[in-house]
């Protein structure tokens, strides 16, 4: 891909958020998402299916950075208990 193509995907991407309900990227003025605030849950879920995408699914990096801190918190207190 171009550079400049790129550019301009990123500068797409950051005049855009994520739909917190159906994860898909709509324009920050918009006050609603565009893809899902008309469709009720049952609706909702039908969308997402025909869309290949998973309702349940965080953000894996999400779940990875959250599982991390975890770890280094254990491994934290775990060095402070045997110092003492
Ligand atoms: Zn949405």
């Amino acid at each position: 891909m171009f550079p400049i193509a790129r550019l301009l995907l990123l500068y797409k991407d950051l005049n855009q958020k994520r739909c917190g309900r159906c994860s898909l990227r709509y324009e920050k003025h918009l006050d609603q998402c565009p893809h899902c605030s008309n469709l009720n849950d049952f609706a909702l879920n039908a969308f997402l299916e025909e869309r290949g995408i998973d309702p349940n699914a965080k953000s894996g990096l999400g779940q990875f950075i959250v599982f991390a801190v975890i770890v280094v918190v254990v491994i934290f207190f775990l060095k402070q208990m045997l110092k003492t």
